[in-house]
């Protein structure tokens, strides 16, 4: 069975990739490598033994979309990762974020209709509920106004899917919302590769105790949480990874109860900035330098999601806690960095 994933050299894509081939289906990915590596394949095909097909291009080119679907006629779903993903960037440049994540999913959609393709698994996240009224947060928390045109993008993604596939019987999706997704791969042949200074708050704390950074800022210590620090839901990429596969699945065996479905995907656990940089330094044993600071303009207080939607229907839930996240992420970023 033929799977297209987009973006299935960056995080989550390769994770995901990763569980598609230890369960046999044929894997095609189309990234355009604008935030990870091709090296991701040699990876991949380490630990699976198999090598996925790869493209490299944008997915705002619909030619070159249009070619693919015309040689691969047997592509029987989407895992729809490609996208970009910095809330500070969009900010900054919100045409990229609209062409990038509205142009790419329109194109896909619109070749799933020409070749009658029925299923598409979709990245969203929960950054479309904005700062809730309410915590955790379920399913039909109702949206706030997205913070950042990123956001945007997520909210009106899962738009165009709601009515696309209200208009056109035969094509169906799950949107998936992520929260936190942190950790790598229990190999730690694949992980978390950010271009540049980190933006989020994992991949900060270790290139800061690998070295690579003099220190971290938490950014706000006033919020209202037990700590002052901002709360949010974190979850192992690898969870991730598996509820992925279940979502194809169930797309596959025609089990979704509306043509298009949405599931929280977190641990249900809120946790603080403090209580993640304290569990860090508990499993790596390395004391990290860090200072408090003003907040970050744009973020959330807190978060955290109701998951009994998700556990129920997709008999889904997340497995690794908090100590597995930080030690994957460290034992990660230890080979990246060199250090034994
Ligand atoms: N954060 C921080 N220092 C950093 C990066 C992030 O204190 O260098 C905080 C951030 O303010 C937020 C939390 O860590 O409260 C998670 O941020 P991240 O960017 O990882 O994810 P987000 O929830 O913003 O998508």
């Amino acid at each position: 069975m033929k799977i297209l994933v987009t973006g299935g050299t960056g995080y989550i894509g390769s994770h995901t990739v990763v569980k598609l081939l230890e369960q046999n289906y044929e894997v095609v990915i189309v990234d355009d490598l604008s935030n990870s590596e091709e090296s991701v394949l040699d990876a991949i095909k380490e630990i699976t033994g198999k090598q996925p097909l790869f493209y490299q291009f944008d997915l705002c080119d619909s030619v070159k979309v249009a070619e693919l679907f015309t040689e691969h006629k047997d592509i029987q779903a989407i895992i729809h990762f490609a996208a970009s993903k910095a809330v500070g960037e969009s900010v900054q440049n919100p045409l990229k974020y609209y062409r990038n994540n509205l142009d790419s999913l329109i194109n896909l959609l619109y070749q799933m209709e020409q070749h009658s393709i029925s299923n598409m698994v979709f990245s969203s996240s929960c950054t479309v509920y904005g700062q809730p009224d309410k915590l955790p947060v379920t399913e039909q928390t109702p949206f706030k106004p997205a913070e950042s045109p990123y956001g945007n993008t997520k909210q009106v993604g899962e738009e165009i899917l709601r009515d696309t596939t209200n208009a056109i019987d035969q094509i169906q999706a799950i949107a998936l919302r992520y929260f936190n997704p942190v950790g790598a791969h229990e190999s730690a042949l694949i992980g978390e590769l950010p271009k540049g200074v980190p933006n989020n708050l994992v991949p900060f704390i270790t290139q800061t105790a690998a070295g690579e950074r003099e220190q971290l800022s938490i950014f706000g210590s006033d919020y209202d949480t037990h700590d002052g620090t901002a709360m949010r839901d974190y979850i192992h990429v690898v969870d991730l990874a598996d509820a992925h596969v279940i979502a194809l699945e169930r797309l596959l065996d025609t089990k979704q109860k509306s043509s298009f479905e949405f599931f929280n995907l977190g641990t249900g656990n809120g946790c603080t900035v403090l209580e993640t940089v304290k569990k860090f330094e508990e499993v790596s044993g390395v004391q990290l330098n860090y200072k408090l600071t003003d907040r970050r303009p744009g973020d959330v207080e807190k978060i955290y999601a109701d998951t009994s939607f998700a556990n129920k229907e997709l008999g889904w839930s997340a497995k690794l806690g908090l100590g597995d996240m930080m030690a994957s992420a460290w034992k990660w970023q230890k080979r990246i960095s060199k250090i034994d």
